[in-house]
């Protein structure tokens, strides 16, 4: 059997007992119909068969629907990376009848996004569903390769910027005033742990799995995968025979959200429920954010809290960079 694998290992403690997500061999009976289970879910004292899974893993998307409000009268954007957890939400909110469109941005890093661009569009083809992929090349100028070579700033955060402000134009491009993405429960209880240990009390507040638009140009931001974890996700993809790109972003190594979950995935095997006593816990109490409202950048008029945006000073970095390399003697 295997173990349940994070980035630093599997966690201490007897495996039988803290393993979660697809069995390879049937080893009991489904806790509520008992046909032979296939997943086990020790958060949740249980085990399922495939067809008992599939129903836990869409009713707790329906229970996320309660406060990630979905339109059903307009399309709503699906950002798909090609990886398991947007493959899965994109799946599921189809399956639930929502108006989908999928958007991938390529950030033209060498056989990743190759990979990633491939998953995304074989999913989408199979079910007949539209998907919009649109490269940072054509929008910003330049591939991620050639930003990390050129600016020092950490790639993940100059990623999030980019992604945030052009998944944002691809979701308006495509009519939808929501923009989904597969952010799960590790991520969301990785980044509210980071966030608490550090103290970072404005990211806390914004800790909530629907964000509405600050700015008439701004999509609305959904995570409607936030109560299901990675080895769920893992077995949904698995059992509905969906195919994600495989690995990681090459770049990401050592990204500082690797320890949260390595470390909230060992609290998980010794104390099942750890992950979602954290985060639903913090969303409980919190509720959602009062949400400032955001101005427009005195350059593209994007949407942005600052006078530019974050886009318009990657770019100014760029240009600086060029200046400074073309004045070497
Ligand atoms: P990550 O920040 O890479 O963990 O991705 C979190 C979520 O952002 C994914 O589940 C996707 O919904 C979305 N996403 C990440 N990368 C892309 C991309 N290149 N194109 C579209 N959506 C993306
Ligand atoms: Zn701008």
């Amino acid at each position: 059997m295997k173990s349940n694998q994070g980035a630093g290992g599997p966690p201490r403690g007897n495996p039988e007992r803290t393993f979660s997500g697809l069995m390879e061999r049937p080893v009991g009976k489904c806790t509520r119909c008992k046909a032979p289970a296939a997943v086990r879910l020790p958060s949740h004292n249980s085990m399922f068969c495939p067809d008992c899974f599939d129903q836990f893993f869409l009713t707790a998307v329906i229970r996320a629907l309660k406060i990630v409000p979905l339109p059903r009268e307009a399309p709503v954007a699906v950002a798909v990376s090609g990886g398991k957890d947007s493959l899965a939400v994109w799946d599921v909110l189809h399956r639930l009848g929502f108006e989908t469109r999928g958007v991938h941005l390529d950030l033209g890093i060498p056989q990743f996004s190759e990979a990633s661009i491939d998953a995304a569009r074989e999913f989408a083809e199979k079910r007949g569903l539209p998907l919009a992929v649109h490269s940072l090349e054509e929008l910003f100028g330049h591939p991620l390769p050639r930003i990390r070579s050129q600016v020092r700033m950490d790639i993940c955060s100059v990623c999030g910027t980019v992604k945030r402000s052009y998944l944002n134009l691809l979701a308006r491009q495509a009519g939808a005033g929501v923009l989904v993405t597969g952010h799960n429960l590790d991520d969301e209880a990785a980044r509210l742990m980071g966030n608490l240990i550090h103290r970072r009390k404005r990211y806390l507040e914004k800790l909530y799995p629907f964000l509405a638009a600050a700015h008439p140009a701004q999509a609305a931001r959904a995570k409607p995968l936030y109560r299901v974890d990675e080895a769920e996700i893992r077995a949904y993809t698995s059992l509905n025979h969906i195919r994600p790109a495989q690995g990681g972003c090459p770049f990401s190594r050592g990204a500082t959200s690797t320890y949260y979950k390595t470390a909230l995935l060992w609290m998980e095997g010794e104390m099942p429920g750890t992950k979602r006593d954290l985060l639903w816990g913090h969303i409980r109490e919190n509720g959602p954010p009062q949400g400032d409202a955001f101005g427009s950048c005195e350059r593209c008029g994007e949407p942005t809290g600052a006078p530019l945006c974050g886009v318009c000073r990657l770019k100014d970095r760029m240009e600086n960079q060029d200046l400074k390399s073309a004045g070497r003697p």
